[in-house]
């Protein structure tokens, strides 16, 4: 199984090499990466409402958070260097560059920080379940580091506990300052996403900040 870092909890060392200057495995020379069945892919490819998902074997970060997201778990990479959890995956943290992380659990529960609300669908996938949400979530997790703006935020949509796109009157009562927790949306075998339902044990604002209605 050939993807580096792509198999353990923990990235460390270099940052990864270049396309086309991948170290060698063992019982194969350097270069590109074989398409045949001497490497086996872990690349990830599914439909999701009818639009293609495609996550490429290079791709390591994504596959790694991804893997944990099919398991119904929600981890982020944390910087082994400053501590720092950052989102989305990446090869270095963003805050001190260093390559070196792990993967650790992360609470998934939050407040809606921001909101689109989806009228017209760019995408024709979702033209059948418009209105629908995009949230950005301040997670509790890190919140207000490294800074007040820095803190972590997640994208997802909003979501019926079951992980279904939410239905119009669900989409109303969401703003900002709602309490979220996350919920994952199944694909395919090895792929889920990362969605945000509201949370029902969770004290709400009165009333969630929702552009003036007509
Ligand atoms: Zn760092």
């Amino acid at each position: 199984m050939g993807v580096p870092g792509g198999q353990t909890e923990s990235v460390s060392g270099a940052p990864h090499p270049p396309f086309g200057h991948l170290p060698p495995q063992a019982g194969e020379g350097i270069g590109i990466v074989p398409s045949g069945e001497e490497r086996q892919s872990m690349a990830i490819q599914a439909d999701y409402l009818g639009m293609p998902l495609d996550i490429n074997d290079l791709d390591v970060e994504n596959l790694a958070y991804f893997k944990h997201c099919a398991a119904h778990q929600f981890h982020l990479q944390r910087c082994d260097a400053c501590g720092l959890l950052r989102y989305p995956p990446t090869t270095a943290c963003p805050w001190c560059a260093s390559p070196d992380s792990s993967w650790v659990p992360v609470e998934g529960r939050g407040a809606v920080h921001s909101y689109t609300e989806v009228h017209h669908a760019i995408q024709p996938a979702f033209k059948k379940h418009t209105p629908y949400l995009v949230l950005v979530v301040d997670l509790d997790t890190q919140k207000g580091k490294p800074t007040e703006d820095e803190a972590l935020r997640v994208l997802g949509n909003l979501v019926t506990p079951d992980g279904v796109l939410a239905p119009p009157d669900m989409v109303r009562k969401v703003g900002i300052g709602t309490r979220v927790r996350m919920v994952f949306t199944d694909v395919a075998p090895g792929l889920a996403l990362p969605q945000w339902t509201i949370d029902e044990d969770a004290k709400q604002p009165a009333k969630p900040w929702r552009y003036p209605q007509e």
